[in-house]
């Protein structure tokens, strides 16, 4: 680990309760008291910070399956993933799904768009090395859904064996607008399996009454709006869980989510009139709490320096609501950049590290080469490229 330290003059730290004037000092993975022993200061002003965005919800094997066609509505997921199933029969991709490739591809879709910490919703391919790896794997426990476990992924009992007390048991839940749907919320009452610990996903057919259930017994929801609209043609009131801090924001993968979570942050305004400040606590404080991520206070010294540098908009809350991916000037994970500006090229040279040069969406980024290795192809993520947008290839 590395013990140089960075000090980042001027920046304004942006946070749900407010924003604030304050330098910060980087250290090996974490934040860190002020320090004079610092070898590289960069002057900030004019920049926010924001909380790296955390995704409560992906697969991330299954973000690149182009060619399949819109789907119709359904009133259950069951039905959809039998309608996917055919879809994918009739044109079967060349690259198969466990593939580390595909799962490679799914974190830097995350990555790019400043999200460095999600929840995988699948098993991790043996080959990946989650405590050394471009993304923080968040280490839930899951089970696919009531109807599928233990045809896909672990049995219920079987997933939430070795669940640890301070650790999220994850399950698509009433991902339906039916009866069958709703019928689900009073299967896992019954089993006893609603507690502080349980992650619903989805929850678009838990009826009136039964959200107090949910509310009551602790457990949370994820809410990932696209794929809701794409899938059931609905999706959920977020008011009463915000309410209590219960909700967070997820992407689903590309199958039926969206492009990624900066996506999802505008579907879930165009569903709720969300400010900045709620907007920012479904991607940052609540997945936070929610999946246990002790030790990620935002700026808080000794925590993980994971961390967003945004320089657009006339104030931190314009430049959120706005967001594109290629606004953000760097994407800090465990306090070293993984992707800048070509501007923080000292930054990348004080820790040694090696970088390429890449644009994406038309600018300029420099991004570590050695999370590159394991990249697919340039042609799995629309909009990154190896040359400027205007080069023609020879
Ligand atoms: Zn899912």
């Amino acid at each position: 680990m590395s013990s140089k330290v960075a000090h980042l003059q001027g920046l304004t730290l942006v946070s749900p309760h407010g924003c604030r004037r304050q330098d910060l000092w980087l250290e090996g993975e974490y934040f860190r008291l002020p320090s004079q022993r610092s070898g590289l200061k960069l002057s900030l002003e004019n920049t926010w910070a924001f909380p790296a965005f955390v995704n409560g919800h992906d697969h991330l094997h299954l973000n690149s399956m182009a060619g399949l066609p819109d789907p119709p509505g359904f009133t259950n997921a069951v039905d959809w993933a039998a309608w996917l199933q055919k879809e994918h029969d009739r044109r079967p991709s060349k690259i198969s799904t466990h593939d580390p490739r595909r799962f490679h591809h799914g974190a830097w879709k995350n990555l790019l768009s400043g999200a460095t910490s999600v929840a995988h919703h699948d098993p991790i391919p043996a080959s990946i090395d989650p405590t050394h790896y471009l993304i923080d794997l968040i280490p839930i426990k899951w089970c696919h859904s009531l109807a599928f476990a233990g045809k896909y992924g672990p049995g219920l009992q079987e997933s939430r064996q070795g669940l640890q007390p301070r650790q999220a048991w994850v399950i698509h839940a009433a991902e339906g607008t039916d009866e069958e749907a709703a019928h689900e919320v009073q299967q896992l009452q019954q089993l006893g399996f609603l507690d502080s610990r349980t992650v619903l996903v989805h929850g678009v057919g838990i009826r009136e009454n039964q959200r107090s259930w949910v509310q009551q017994s602790g457990a949370k929801l994820v809410w990932c709006p696209s794929s809701n609209l794409k899938i059931l043609n609905r999706s959920i009131d977020p008011a009463p869980y915000l309410q209590r801090e219960s909700l967070c924001l997820g992407t689903d993968s590309r199958l039926s989510g969206s492009q990624d979570l900066i996506s999802e942050m505008k579907a879930a305004r165009e569903l709720y009139p969300l400010d900045g400040a709620s907007l920012l606590k479904l991607v940052t404080t609540h997945p936070r709490r929610i999946f246990f991520l002790d030790g990620h206070e935002a700026f808080r010294p000794e925590s993980r320096a994971d961390f967003l540098l945004i320089q657009a908009g006339d104030n931190p809350w314009d430049a959120l609501l706005n967001l594109k991916r290629n606004d953000i000037a760097a994407v800090v994970k465990g306090g070293m950049p993984a992707l800048a500006d070509p501007t923080f090229a000292s930054w990348f040279d004080y820790f040694g590290i090696a970088t390429r040069l890449l644009w994406l969406d038309g600018k300029p980024k420099l991004i570590r080469e050695d999370w590159l290795q394991d990249f697919p192809g340039w042609e799995w993520e629309p909009g990154l490229s190896l040359h400027h947008p205007e080069t023609v290839d020879e």
